[in-house]
């Protein structure tokens, strides 16, 4: 099914540069891009974002790290993008993430690990909805839908 799922790159992204290197993987890969911007998320937010985080222990740090700059949130759309984008993202603690998925490329943390991903597609629709407007999710036509997809693949 042609889903769509929230990406968001963290600030240890942004700050270590690695902001291009990212969008390219989901790029690459084929996924669609339908709605990218950069936002400075509050601890509210993020305090929604992270409730099921919010009685471990590590949760207020890992709010302040979050909002140490700004984020730059994506939504990628394709078919089964929500389990294809967490595929390709790994595993949470960047020490086990393995070898080729993102992660595994670019991190030693578990809460310095480079992106946010929606882990259902119950999720992604609400966290699509957290952080972007209606009008800030754009649908096109992707010229190159017969290259990355067979006919009955969508
Ligand atoms: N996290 C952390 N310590 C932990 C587990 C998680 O700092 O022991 C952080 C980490 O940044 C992770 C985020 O909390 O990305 C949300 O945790 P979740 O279990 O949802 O992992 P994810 O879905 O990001 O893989
Ligand atoms: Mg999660």
């Amino acid at each position: 099914m042609m889903e769509k799922t929230l990406v968001i790159l963290k600030p240890c992204t942004l700050q270590r540069g690695l902001i291009g290197e990212v969008i390219s993987r989901f790029e690459q890969k084929g996924l669609i891009l339908a709605g990218m911007k950069m936002a400075w998320l509050s601890d509210e937010v993020l305090s929604e974002h992270y409730t099921h985080q919010k009685d471990k222990p590590f949760f207020q740090r890992l709010k302040d790290s979050m909002n140490t700059t700004p984020v730059v949130i994506c939504c990628w759309k394709g078919v089964d993008a929500v389990s294809v984008v967490r595929t390709m993202i790994g595993a949470t603690n960047g020490r086990n993430a393995l070898p080729g998925t993102i992660r595994g490329d670019y991190s030693v943390s578990v809460q310095e690990n480079i992106v946010h991903a929606s882990d259902s597609i119950e999720t992604a629709t609400v966290e699509l909805k957290r952080f972007f407007n209606d009008d800030e999710l754009f649908s096109y036509d992707p010229v190159l839908l017969s290259n990355l997809y067979a006919n009955d693949e969508i």
